[in-house]
Formats: structure tokens, C-alpha cells, sequence
């Protein structure tokens, strides 16, 4: 045994017997309120933190000259233009304005010499508006948004020699979020002024920059962590004990504050190295700068905030290696390389690099309810071709973080297009039901899928801030499939992206995650298509979600700025009938296909349908923009129409037989009567482009519309299919004479206009509130009059008072029957529209029943629920359609046609078009005017079928009628335009629809003569068709949207007059594409 312990057992211990003082609890709430203290503004900002920000502040003369010049009126001059300008001395203080003017100033530096060895020197400008710094040269270097947020631009080691340096800052009179009187989305103040409020050079002190950082982030833990978790205790430990060692003025403090700080941090938050452990991240930053092609503010501010954005972005990815920034829209690339040429070839630089990732794939992040199916083709084929052409590389990931709602083909058109992921974030936006996935497979109409993940910070905004790291867990829906996230941030809508306290932030956040714990970690440096990559590794394990990705908000976004929804679906119509034709007469005709005008129309028309300007969310600036912008598209149209057909439109009462042919963009057989000068009535009937007009009475036809007047104001409008009673404008009777059936409930009208209070929560453009239903009331209407009796069409007109200041003028007709087409009753209206938060719907209640009602989409159909069952049933209340609406039981069914409308609702057996709505924001006046807008109701046997998707497609696009451009020709004599050429044969399912015919996009590259045909199926059934053409074709294949090869397709042996032929078969609502190489 060793030696003994006579003072007992165990070694010997120094803790002290007696407590020598008492110690308290931290008093939580009381320590935890003294956190924001430290570097607030207010009674003790000469005493925190704030007093220590910069070692030098200087301004005014002689360091700082200011010179100014006006630029006229509301004009955006290029650089060279404005500094060619006298300038006139100016000064901080000074004002300028109105609303959206420009004003560029010269300014001259000289940095004293005190200042001149400091570590970092910067230039702060703030006017509260945006701005743009350019070089003495003219190289656009820095943006600036004012109000306190990025008011600094580095100041290069050369300016700080002690001489004087110049350079310049464009203003432009307009803040991120636009000019907004007294509310983010009122309409613009047209006359506010900008008071330039700093010009200062400022020496900053980075010890005190860094701890600021430092003790926002360990703040927020101390604040936002559980109570009942140890790293908070220790935030709120560590945050107090930094304050306590503080001491103003005193520059060693501050070192040991930041010594402190690591404690929580770790040793390397001030470099990217902080990234470099190998714990395993689960968030992934990415930046990312949303910039509204048009919103708050027109395209053309649009222009300058991508350069603005886009300039500082670089900058940043100087200073930090670790950024890596995605951004979307082929439109605004293209805008900054004619514009921007510097700033251009500084972001292909940065893409080479690795940082920059251009994504999304598409022209513009457009709205994706209402354009065509062609139009989101367009979207992928122009955004992907400018990708690959000026960066090398297709994107892989379709990014719509913003817009509102998602239609059901997205996922087939991606994969068509070389997508196979998405991204959005807006369904955290959903007012009704929680979307219950992050992580998921999305699949489309035609079972086709995209990985889709929705970060669950739920922004695409995101600031950065240690909450926004802690949502990407706490948020995240699909853990028990793979907890990782996205989580994107920088400033964004008006542009802007990230800034350099999002990247010091988020350094400290990854080094809190490796220092604590606790905090879900944090990575930079991947990609976007790095993160999926991950995810598709797992792609069978996660959640599926069939259709659509309904939004639960922003319902009025389908009826909003009606003006521009029907100039869309007129313009998408007039490129079907225009590369149709140029296809044609380049083929047949001594025709140049007009390629380069066919891309300017398409590269508008898919411009307009950005996520604020198609669904009508804009200012009203946009859309005199976007109408200037169609105006053209209808005018190439027209002459490219003319150039092709060597014959121009004119209307039918100015034809004659001889001289006129009747124009059909479709790919089917029409017959329609049409009255040509002193009232002769013509058939057109027949296939191909155009069609030869012969007489009606020749032809053996019997017209057969009749117009009666049971008793007075009651009206009957017949024909040998239907049988309509009209009184007081309202149909009280819709008799099928084939299916004998009354197609009114009894008692009920259809036709029934009514009104509704629209005052939506807050989004006034944007949305119609559920409860704008319980405000319905019926409009009454004067006695209705005979309007037409001609042999082949009757009709009556009516006119309804709305208020004092509205009224409709509605034409209800019936056309004489053909044999073999489906009639249907057809309703023009004249709105006089001067309303206040009004919402001008017509409704047809319908003797039908189901409890799922149909309506078209792009390439398809979508069903969704005519009942209140659920909240998701509820949800959509109100609907996107396309062209048609339909309730059909077993054998029976109404379709409501539309020639410009996109809104609807079946509640029951109620069918519901909605035609007006009168938002007040941000658009004062959307909506307000005339309004012609064209339905009608189609009754038909049988189910939802091809007659009524060919009816939906016949009623947007009548027949036009054209003549001969030179004069003294009798005759018509371009006849090769008679005639088919391209077509689906007659044994082909009638659910296929042959939508587009164009050249091949490299035709003219390749001296190539390709025709690409995009046919699908339209009511969701296995369909064969066969392709036959009068052309000879060497080859023939299916190729994707991007007219990449998928597969060769065997061409018939079988030996035709008219030429080669294949067979194929379609999925059900497959979209497939071929290309047919010509010999
Ligand atoms: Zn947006």
C-alpha cells in the first residue's frame, strides 16, 4: 500500500468551500431585447457599435464635384449620347424628377491623403432611386439601388493617388419596386422628385464591418434558436459578453469582440475557406436576382436593371469566390449583349468561369396558364437556342420561381426541350391548402416527369438571414426522402440579387453549423444542376404529384387586362396561319421563308407573356408598351401573310366570287357561308390553305335559319340542328332537334349576365377573393330586337344596362346548319366597361351533370372538380381555360367556346365565363373601354370529343377572305395555294390535331429544306394518324421541341400519287414532333 490520507479518500480538491459572491440567471427576455441594441440607430448610436463603422467620412468641394445633365423628357440615351451634353454644376441637396426621367452626373473625385492608405475606400451615393456608376470610358462598373440598401461602389486602388479621377452615375427616377403612390402596388406617382442625399468617399473600418456581421448572426441564433437547446444559451452568452468588452473609439475592442465571436463562429468566417470542412451540408445557397422583365416599371427600365444587377453581381463574385449565381430569361441576356456589350462579355466570362449559371431555359419566366401550347414550345425553343448559342450550353432546369401556377404539360414539354428539373417556390403563396411536398416527381398529362423542388425557405428572395438557413429544415416537407434544399437568395423582383452581407452572413451561418451545431449546414459553391444531381441519383424515391400545380391565389390573373390576353390568342393564331403559308409558298411559291421576322414576332409574343404582363399585373405603362409591341407582330403578319399568298385580306363584303378565296389556318376541311359584296352568299368549303368560294344556291344547299316571334320581346331562332328561345336577351330554351333534348334546366337562363362586388384581400390585379361570390346579382336587360334575317345566318340584339357608365350590346345568332357539323349558338357582345372593383361574368346553367367538368389546357385537357367537397376542391373556384369549357355526362354535353377569354368556373351544373374584371392596382385604369368579345354554346352528343376541340380551335379561327394584290387579274392564279399539302388522312384519329407546320429553325443555316409538324393528342386516348403530304420527302424523323433527333421514323413503302407517308402513334396527350426532310 502507498502512503495514507488522513484527510479521507480521494484526491484533494481546490474548489473553494464558501461561495464567494452571488451569481444570477440570465433574465432571458431582458438580456435577449439588449441584442439589437448594439448597432441600432437612436440614443445610443454615438455609443454602440454604428459609432465605429468608418474611419473617415468626406464630402463636398474640393473632394467631391458634382455636375449634372437632363435627359429630355422620359428618354433612356446611351452613354456616348449623354456625356456628349454640356454638364451644369450641381450639388448634394438638389432634386431631380419627375417619375421615370433620367439624369446623368459627372463626378470628380480626389481622395485626401489621410484616407489614402486605408484598407478599403468607397464611393456612397444615395438618391432613394436607382442608379448606375460608369467609368470616365463608358464601361457600365456598379449598380445602386438607394434608400440605404448597395449605396457603395469599391473605389479601385488607382483612384486613390491623391489626383482627381471622374466618372459617371445615371439616375433614373424610379426605386426598385417602381413609384408606387403611397403603396407598393398603387399606380405610379407621376411626379415624384429624388433629393441626392449622400456623395460621400468613405474610408470603412472593416474590424468594425465584420463584428457587425458577426453579432447580427449570433443575435438571430440567440433569438431564433429553441430555449431549450444549449446554442442558444451560448449565443446569448457569447452576444453579451461581446458587448460588454466593447468600448467606443477604442479600435483594439473590436479585435477582441471578433476573437470572441469565433467562439460561437469559428476561426474562418472571413474567407471562403469557411466552407472548406467536410461535414456533410444539407442547404445549398445559390444566388439568384429575380428581375420582373416588366412589373412596377416598363421593359425599358428593365433593360437598365439587368445591367445595373448583373454589373454588381460580377463585382461580387471577384470578392467572393464562393458565389455562385443562377439567373433565368434568355430575353434579358439578349437585351444586355445589344445594350450592354461590356457588361456582356464580363457575365460570359464569369459563366466560363463557373459562378455565372444562365438557367431556366426559357425566353422570359412567362405566365404558364394562359399561353398556347406552342407558345411555351416557343419559350423552351428560343430561350434553349440563345443558351447554346452564345454560352454553349442548353439548361437542364426549368426556373419559375414567381409565377402563378403551373400547367399541367410542363413536365412533358421540359423533357421535350432537354429539362428535367424545376424549380418554383410560389405555392408557399397558396391562401387555402398547404402544398404538402418539397422534393417531388411532377408528372404531367402524359405521364411524363420532372424532379420539382420548391425551397423551403419559401423565397426566391431570400435575405440571407440565419432564419431563412433555419426554414430550409424546419420547412422542409420531404425529409423522409432526402433532407437537402435550395436555399435562394438576393435581392430580387426589381432586380438586384445578392449583396455582400448575404455572403458574410451565410459564411457565419456554415460557420456556426461546424462551430455549434445545430443550425442545418450550409454550403456555397455548388450549382443548381449540382444539387439536382444529387437528387435525381434518388429520383425513384421521391413523392409523385400528378397535373397541375394549381395556385391557390391570383385568380383574376386569368380575366385581368383583357386587351392583352386577347391580342395574345390573336397573335398565337395569326404565327400558326403565318408559318403555315411561308412554309408553303417557301416550298412551292419563289418564297425566302422569313425566318428572321418569324423570330421577331415570336421573340414579342413570348416577351408579353411574362409572369406580370400576360396575367395583367403590370403598370399601366406596359401595356401601352405591350400593344405598341403587338401592333407590329399583326403588321409583319399581315405582310408576311401577303408576301406568301401574293394576295392581301379584305373583308368579304368587299370579295366576289371570282376574285376572293377563303384563307383556313387549320389542318382540317371547313364549310362556311360567306357574304361577299351586294349580299351574295358563298360557300367555302373544302380543304387546304385556301379554299375556292362557290355560290350557295348552286350547290344544292338549303340554308335553313329562321327567325319567329311567338309573341312580342319572345323570340325563335331555328335551324335543322337547334331550336332557340330568346327573351329579354336570356335563353330560356336551347332544344337539341337531333338529340331531342332540352339543354336549359327548366326555369333557368342562360346567357344570364351578372356582377360582383371584386375586392380582393389586397393583390387587386391579381386576385378574386372566394367570398366576391356571395355578392352576385343578375343583370336585367331592355326587350330584345331582330338584328339579322338573312338566309343563312338569324340573329337578335339586346342591350343591357350596368350602370349609369357600362352597358352590353349583345348579339345572339344562330347559322344555318351544314350537314355533318355540330351548330352551335353563337353570342357577340360590345362591352361599354367603366367600372370600380366590378367583376362582369355570363352564365349558363346546363342540364347536364357530372362532378368533374373539363377544360382545354395547352396540347390537352384538364378536369378538375364541379363541387365544394374538399378545400382543395374548393380552392379552385375559378379556373384557367383555353378555348373551350365543357360538361358532358355519358353521351351528352355543352361546351362553352370563347374567342379571347381565359377565366371559368363550373359550380354544379352552373357554367360560368368570366369577361371583365376593374382593378384599380397597379394599373388605374385596366380594363376600362370597349370590349368585343365573341362565345358561344356548343351542345353536343356524345362526350367531350374532337368536335368540340376543332369547334374551339374553328371559332379563333374563321375563315378570312383574300384577293388578288394586282389589279386587272380576273382570275385568282396562284393556284398552288389551292389545295392540301400537308395533312393527317382521313383514317387517322380524329383526336389528333396537326398544330404547327414551319421550317426547320436550321433550315437556313444548314441550306436545308426541312418541315417540322407538331401534332398531339387532344383528348387523352392512344391515337395512330397518318401523315401525308403532295411534297417529296426524302426522310422523315421525330425530333424534340429543339428539333433534335429522337428517332428515325420508317416512311410507307406504299407507292401514292400525293407522295410519301408514315404512320405513327401518339400516348394520350403525347405532343410529338417530326421532321419531314424534303428532296
Ligand atoms: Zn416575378
Amino acid at each position: 500500500m502507498g502512503g495514507e490520507d488522513h484527510c479521507g479518500s480521494g484526491p484533494r480538491s481546490g474548489y473553494p468551500i464558501r461561495a464567494p459572491k452571488p451569481v444570477s440567471q440570465y433574465i432571458s427576455q431582458i438580456y435577449k431585447s439588449r441584442v439589437g441594441q448594439f448597432y441600432a440607430k437612436g440614443q445610443y448610436a454615438e455609443q454602440n457599435l454604428l459609432s465605429m463603422m468608418n474611419d473617415a467620412v468626406i464630402y463636398g468641394e474640393p473632394h467631391v464635384k458634382l455636375w449634372v445633365w437632363h435627359a429630355p423628357e422620359q428618354s433612356r440615351p446611351s452613354f456616348e449620347h449623354a456625356v456628349s451634353h454640356e454638364f451644369e454644376k450641381t450639388k448634394v441637396g438638389a432634386s431631380f424628377g419627375p417619375s421615370w426621367t433620367t439624369h446623368w452626373f459627372k463626378v470628380q473625385i480626389t481622395v485626401p491623403d489621410n484616407v489614402r492608405d486605408k484598407e478599403l475606400v468607397e464611393f456612397h451615393w444615395d438618391a432613394n432611386n436607382e442608379g448606375l456608376i460608369w467609368s470616365e470610358d463608358g464601361k457600365p462598373l456598379q449598380g445602386l439601388t438607394g434608400g440605404g440598401e448597395r449605396v457603395e461602389w469599391v473605389l479601385p486602388k488607382s483612384f486613390l493617388d491623391g489626383k482627381e479621377h471622374t466618372f459617371y452615375v445615371e439616375m433614373a427616377c424610379n426605386g426598385m419596386f417602381g413609384i408606387g403612390q403611397g403603396d407598393l402596388i398603387a399606380a405610379p406617382d407621376p411626379n415624384r422628385y429624388y433629393t441626392v442625399e449622400r456623395a460621400n468617399i468613405v474610408a470603412v473600418n472593416p474590424d468594425a464591418r465584420g463584428l457587425h456581421i458577426d453579432t447580427w448572426i449570433i443575435g438571430d441564433a440567440a433569438k431564433e434558436f429553441p430555449s431549450d437547446s444549449p446554442e442558444q444559451h451560448q449565443a446569448l452568452e457569447v452576444y453579451n459578453r461581446i458587448i460588454d468588452t466593447f468600448e467606443p473609439g477604442n479600435k483594439d475592442s473590436l479585435k477582441a469582440c471578433r476573437k470572441i465571436a469565433q467562439e460561437y463562429l469559428g476561426p474562418n468566417v472571413d474567407s471562403h475557406k469557411v466552407y472548406e470542412s467536410d461535414k456533410k451540408p444539407l442547404v445549398f445557397g445559390i444566388g439568384h436576382c429575380h428581375i420582373d422583365s416588366c412589373w412596377l416599371w416598363p421593359f425599358d427600365e428593365t433593360k437598365r436593371k439587368v445591367a445595373r444587377s448583373w454589373s454588381n453581381q460580377c463585382n461580387l463574385m471577384e470578392k467572393y469566390p464562393e458565389l455562385n449565381f443562377a439567373c433565368s430569361q434568355a430575353q434579358q441576356y439578349k437585351w444586355l449583349k445589344e445594350l450592354y456589350p461590356y457588361v456582356f462579355e464580363r457575365v460570359k466570362q464569369k459563366v466560363k468561369d463557373g459562378q455565372f449559371h444562365p438557367i431556366g431555359g426559357s425566353w422570359v419566366e412567362h405566365d404558364t396558364n394562359l399561353p398556347s401550347g406552342e407558345s411555351l414550345v416557343r419559350q423552351f425553343v428560343y430561350g434553349q437556342r440563345f443558351f447554346e448559342e452564345n454560352f454553349g450550353k442548353r439548361c437542364q432546369t426549368f426556373w419559375l420561381p414567381d409565377t402563378f401556377g403551373y400547367s399541367s404539360q410542363l413536365p412533358q414539354l421540359c423533357r421535350l426541350a432537354g429539362m428535367t428539373r424545376f424549380l418554383t417556390q410560389k405555392l408557399s403563396w397558396n391562401n387555402i391548402n398547404k402544398f404538402p411536398h418539397t422534393t417531388f416527381n411532377w408528372v404531367a398529362l402524359d405521364g411524363s416527369q420532372v424532379i420539382c423542388h420548391m425551397p423551403p425557405a419559401e423565397t426566391y428572395t431570400a435575405e440571407a438571414h440565419f432564419g431563412d438557413v433555419k426554414r430550409s429544415m424546419s420547412q422542409h416537407k420531404s425529409l423522409d426522402q432526402d433532407p437537402t434544399s435550395l436555399l435562394v437568395f438576393g435581392k430580387g423582383d426589381g432586380g438586384g440579387g445578392p449583396t455582400w452581407q448575404h455572403l458574410e452572413k451565410l459564411r457565419r451561418a456554415r460557420g456556426i453549423s461546424d462551430t455549434v451545431g445545430l443550425l442545418p449546414r450550409v454550403h456555397m459553391g455548388n450549382s443548381v444542376d449540382d444539387f439536382f444531381d444529387n437528387l435525381e441519383a434518388k429520383g425513384d424515391k421521391l413523392v409523385t404529384w400528378y397535373g397541375e400545380l394549381y395556385f391557390e391565389l391570383h385568380r383574376g390573373t386569368y380575366t385581368t387586362q383583357s386587351n392583352n390576353k386577347r391580342n395574345n390568342r390573336r397573335a398565337e393564331d395569326a404565327l400558326r396561319a403565318v408559318e403555315l403559308l411561308a412554309t408553303i409558298a417557301s416550298i412551292e411559291g419563289d418564297l425566302k421563308y422569313p425566318k428572321k421576322d418569324i423570330d421577331e414576332m415570336w421573340e414579342a409574343v413570348l416577351l408579353c407573356q411574362f409572369h406580370d404582363c400576360l396575367p395583367g399585373s403590370s403598370i399601366e405603362m406596359c401595356y401601352h408598351d405591350s400593344d405598341k409591341i403587338y401592333k407590329k407582330v399583326f403588321e409583319t403578319a399581315e405582310k408576311i401573310l401577303r408576301e406568301a399568298s401574293r394576295l392581301h385580306e379584305v373583308a368579304a363584303k368587299e370579295a366576289t366570287m371570282e376574285t376572293a378565296l377563303a384563307f383556313n389556318s387549320l389542318p382540317w376541311p371547313r364549310m362556311e357561308i360567306v357574304e361577299l359584296a351586294d349580299k351574295e352568299l358563298a360557300v367555302a368549303g373544302g380543304s387546304g390553305p385556301f379554299i375556292k368560294l362557290r355560290p350557295l344556291c348552286s350547290t344544292g344547299e338549303k340554308p335553313v335559319a329562321k327567325l319567329e316571334q311567338p309573341s312580342p320581346g319572345v323570340f325563335v331562332l331555328q335551324n335543322s340542328q337547334l331550336k332557340v328561345k330568346v327573351e329579354d336577351g336570356l335563353i330560356t330554351s336551347l332544344y337539341d332537334l337531333q338529340a331531342h333534348r332540352e339543354v336549359i334546366p327548366k326555369g333557368q337562363k342562360a346567357n344570364q349576365y351578372v356582377i360582383f362586388d371584386d375586392k380582393p384581400l389586397y393583390w387587386q390585379a391579381w386576385d378574386v377573393e372566394v367570398f366576391h361570390l356571395d355578392t352576385r346579382k343578375e343583370l336585367s336587360s331592355s326587350e330584345t330586337k331582330v338584328h339579322e334575317i338573312k338566309k343563312h345566318r338569324v340573329s337578335v340584339i339586346t342591350r343591357t344596362k350596368i350602370s349609369d357608365k357600362s352597358h352590353i350590346e349583345t348579339v345572339i345568332s344562330l347559322s344555318a346548319s351544314s350537314p355533318g357539323e355540330q351548330s352551335y349558338v353563337e353570342v357577340s357582345s360590345k362591352v361599354e366597361w367603366h367600372e370600380t372593383m366590378k367583376f362582369l361574368k355570363v352564365e349558363f346553367p346546363v342540364d347536364v351533370r357530372n362532378t368533374e367538368a373539363s377544360y382545354e389546357t395547352q396540347f390537352g385537357v384538364v378536369r378538375r372538380p364541379t363541387h365544394y367537397n374538399t378545400s382543395w376542391d374548393m380552392a379552385k373556384f375559378e379556373v384557367c381555360s383555353h378555348r373551350f369549357a365543357d360538361l358532358s355526362e355519358h353521351d351528352y354535353g355543352v361546351s362553352i367556346l370563347n374567342d379571347c377569354k381565359y377565366g371559368f368556373a363550373t359550380t354544379g351544373n352552373l357554367m360560368r365565363l368570366s369577361l371583365l374584371r376593374s382593378s384599380k392596382a397597379p394599373d388605374a385604369h385596366a380594363d376600362m373601354g370597349t370590349h368585343d368579345i365573341r362565345w358561344a354554346i356548343l351542345p353536343h352528343q356524345g362526350g367531350l370529343g374532337h368536335v368540340t376541340v376543332r369547334k374551339g380551335l374553328e371559332f379563333n379561327n374563321p375563315l378570312k377572305i383574300f384577293a388578288k394584290v394586282e389589279e386587272g387579274e380576273r382570275e385568282v392564279k396562284n393556284l398552288w395555294l389551292q389545295g392540301r399539302k400537308v395533312w393527317l388522312d382521313e383514317t387517322s384519329s380524329s383526336a389528333l390535331v396537326l398544330d404547327t407546320v414551319k421550317r426547320g429553325e436550321d433550315d437556313d443555316e444548314k441550306k436545308e429544306k426541312n418541315v417540322i409538324l407538331r401534332i398531339y393528342d387532344s383528348l387523352g386516348g392512344m391515337a395512330r394518324g397518318k401523315v401525308r403530304t403532295v411534297w417529296k420527302v426524302k426522310r422523315v424523323s421525330k425530333v424534340n421541341l429543339l428539333e433534335d433527333e429522337l428517332e428515325e421514323v420508317e416512311v410507307s413503302e406504299e407507292k401514292e400519287e400525293d407522295g410519301g407517308l408514315f404512320w405513327f402513334e401518339l400516348k394520350p396527350f403525347e405532343v410529338a414532333t417530326f421532321k419531314l426532310t424534303l428532296a
